[in-house]
This record gives C-alpha cells, sequence and structure tokens, in this order.
C-alpha cells in the first residue's frame, strides 16, 4: 500500500513517538489524542480493518494492546483505558489501515467515549437473533 500513511508510520519511513515496536506491531502515540497518553496499536503489514486481519496476527495484536494498554496506566497513573476499534467510515475510522486505540481515562477528566444506553425491544432481539450468523 504505497500511499498508506500507517504503513509508512509502522516500518519507520515515517517517524512517529514510538512506545513499544516489534517484528509485528509499532505502538504510537496518537497526533490528535483524545486524552493524555492516546495510543495506537499498528500491524506493520497492510490490512484495511478488522475483518481483513488474519486471526493470529489479531490475537497477537490484542496481547500487545494488553502490554501497552498496562505499561500506559502504570506510567500515566490513569484510573482506567478503553481499547477501541473502527471499522469504516461510518463507525468513525479515517486511516484505512487497521488500528486499535489505546486511551487512557482519568477520575474527574470529561468523556471521551460514549453513548446513550436505548433499550433492547423483543422485536430487535427477535429480528436480529434471525438475521446475524457466526
Ligand atoms: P480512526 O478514526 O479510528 O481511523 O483513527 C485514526 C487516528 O489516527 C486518529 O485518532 C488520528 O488522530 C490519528 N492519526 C492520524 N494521522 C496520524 C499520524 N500521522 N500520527 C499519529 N496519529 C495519527
Ligand atoms: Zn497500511
Amino acid at each position: 500500500m504505497g500511499d498508506c500513511i500507517f504503513c509508512k508510520i509502522a516500518n519507520g519511513e515515517i517517524p512517529a513517538a514510538t512506545l513499544y515496536e516489534d517484528e509485528d506491531f509499532r505502538v504510537i502515540l496518537d497526533l490528535g489524542p483524545g486524552s493524555k497518553g492516546h495510543s495506537l496499536v499498528l500491524p506493520k503489514a497492510h490490512y484495511a480493518n478488522i475483518y481483513e486481519m488474519p486471526d493470529e496476527l489479531l490475537g497477537k495484536a490484542m496481547a500487545v494492546a494488553k502490554k501497552a494498554a498496562a505499561g500506559l496506566v502504570k506510567g500515566l497513573e490513569a484510573d482506567g483505558l478503553n481499547v477501541i476499534q473502527n471499522n469504516g467510515l461510518t463507525a468513525g475510522q479515517t486511516v484505512f489501515h487497521f488500528h486499535m486505540h489505546l486511551i487512557p481515562r482519568y477520575e474527574g477528566k470529561e468523556e471521551v467515549i460514549g453513548w446513550t444506553p436505548g433499550t433492547l425491544t423483543d422485536e430487535d432481539k427477535e429480528e436480529i437473533l434471525a438475521k446475524v450468523k457466526i
């Protein structure tokens, strides 16, 4: 993927503030952080989204996210951390190279993510259970 910015960052062609690197991944600081320490887990190989990621690499991504999350929370004395991963424009994905957001959270600081809980209706429940085959 010649013009993919995250390919270039993950593989060191474009410099980024790197917290962690191994054979398959680089963890960098997000340039538009939602909170102090907001980081991104980037695979070095190009996959646009979660559906394209091979299962084994996805498993490794989660293990890297765990390690980086623990380091962020400890180092920055955060009170919690959200792991977020967007797929598709409608879901907020703006860079189409798979990545996981690690967003440290601090007691008393404003919300950086959230939604208004609705109600699971019987109609929706039946429809979803009938339509979704995993
Ligand atoms: P998403 O909206 O899930 O695709 O997330 C893309 C994220 O990448 C956003 O949080 C951006 O702030 C971040 N971002 C975009 N370009 C860069 C860059 N060159 N270095 C670091 N973070 C970036
Ligand atoms: Zn890429």
